[in-house]
């Protein structure tokens, strides 16, 4: 499951737009094209555990992305679309954008004044098109594919909330599910002649920290939104009471930022893939896990990393990696690469796509099951990563499926023989790579 649309904790209330204050009234008719400006944003924030970019690693992109390719770029994936302003300048020949740090508070990038196609400069992964050519070997010589089992799983299950039970003595948990069809999908490409590598391995989360390392900056977070006497522990508590207290923020800060960016430190600093999968199973809201309810709905989607809100970009290192990212043009692997396993996975799955109808994601591409959704995950690994939502696990067919794990063949699951629906997603994850590297690598 993707993380929600909407931050736990909730954020103090915007200042009201004029439209706002006089609900119902027309705009006037000289109605100013720019939008008012905004309360002045702090910029200096950090995300939650984020670290304080360093502004001076954006020079390396000089004269490497003309004016036109940045704003294709802003428009086709990173921006959403919002009409507030920007904290940057766009200059004819270079962008320019707040830091927040008080002492050099501008960074500029100049823009390269014709296409040129790019160099690999510092970064680790390589294109399809720089692939050695293949000279009769497997089709997936060289390409380095890291694989992303999302969530932990096992023990941890229940405190990640991807713990799903219809019955006493069954279960389902995502972060156990995704390591098994990991597991599969690395043979399968290992055989195809990649050189793969598990960023988890084992059902354990790969930081070193705990819910008990993240009181203090949990305590904070909880300051910070207007809460500063919470709960510690949330026994007994339910819904919005049970989020705002100590337990559920620093079990959350553990699972799912912790976590996250010890994975991203392992895949950009040790592993250096060509590409990432980001293994993960979707869900309808189940309501009370110990009561939980089936979903009539089954679908799918990938995700690409974008699709940037302004309050998001107001912190610091979320502007920073957005512009490493785009600058990197990690997008123009990124998407061709989703699509190509899209397609795979639709056919392997049969799955119908999902579709979004909230802001925080947006239609990228020609390939109706592709969204961009800006992600911890997708963000801060600095490669190409596609990340894979299929099936919905409350959905009762998929569920009892999913409950018998991974075989071969067919087995009778609800009155009809049918094939495992781990092996169906490898299959069609497959599928996708294949042809995505057949199709653009030197043969
Ligand atoms: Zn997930």
């Amino acid at each position: 499951m993707p993380p929600p649309a909407t931050p736990p904790v909730p954020a103090p209330a915007p200042a009201l737009t004029p439209s706002q204050i006089t609900p119902g009234a027309p705009p006037a008719a000289a109605a100013p094209v720019v939008p008012p400006p905004a309360p002045a944003a702090r910029l200096d924030r950090l995300s939650p555990l984020g670290t304080k970019p360093d502004w001076s690693k954006l020079q390396s992109f000089h004269q490497t992305l003309t004016r036109s390719e940045f704003e294709t770029a802003m428009r086709n994936f990173y921006a959403d679309g919002s009409p507030l302003p920007a904290p940057w300048k766009l200059e004819p020949d270079g962008v320019v954008v707040k830091t927040g740090d008080p002492v050099r508070p501008e960074a500029r990038i100049s823009f390269a004044s014709r296409s040129e196609s790019p160099l690999p400069g510092s970064r680790t992964w390589r294109r399809a098109s720089e692939m050695p050519p293949l000279k009769g070997r497997p089709p997936l010589s060289d390409v380095h594919i890291a694989i992303d089992p999302g969530h932990i799983g096992g023990s941890y299950a229940t405190m990640e909330e991807r713990y799903l039970s219809f019955a006493p003595g069954e279960a389902i948990q995502e972060g156990t599910l995704t390591l098994t069809t990991a597991q599969v999908l690395a043979e399968r490409l290992k055989a195809l002649g990649a050189y793969v590598s598990l960023v988890r391995d084992r059902l354990e989360p790969v930081t070193d920290l705990r819910p008990a390392d993240l009181v203090s900056p949990a305590r904070q977070l909880l300051t910070e939104a207007g809460f500063p006497l919470p709960q510690e522990n949330y026994n007994n508590l339910t819904g919005d009471a049970k989020l705002l207290t100590v337990q559920w923020q620093s079990e959350k800060l553990f699972y799912r930022v912790s976590e996250i960016q010890a994975r991203a430190k392992k895949v950009n600093t040790t592993i250096k893939p060509d590409v990432v999968l980001c293994l993960h199973y979707n869900a309808e809201a189940w309501g009370d896990a110990t009561a939980p309810q089936f979903s009539p709905m089954n679908h799918m989607h990938v995700l690409v990393n974008g699709c940037y809100s302004p309050v998001e970009l107001e912190q610091q290192d979320v502007r920073f990696e957005m512009f490493y990212r785009l600058f990197s043009r990690i997008h123009e692997e990124e998407l061709p690469l989703a699509e190509s396993v899209a397609n795979g996975t639709r056919v392997a799955t049969g799955l119908p796509a999902y579709v979004y109808t909230t802001p925080n994601a947006l239609r990228v591409g020609t390939n109706a099951y592709v969204y961009a959704r800006n992600l911890l995950a997708n963000r801060i690994y600095q490669c190409p990563v596609v990340y894979l939502e299929p099936y919905v696990m409350n959905h009762e067919e998929t569920y009892r499926r999913l409950l018998l794990g991974h075989y071969l063949g067919r087995t009778l699951v609800a009155g009809r023989l049918q094939t495992s629906a781990i092996e169906d997603y490898v299959r069609g994850v497959v599928n996708g790579i294949l042809a995505y590297y057949q199709k653009r690598r030197p043969l």
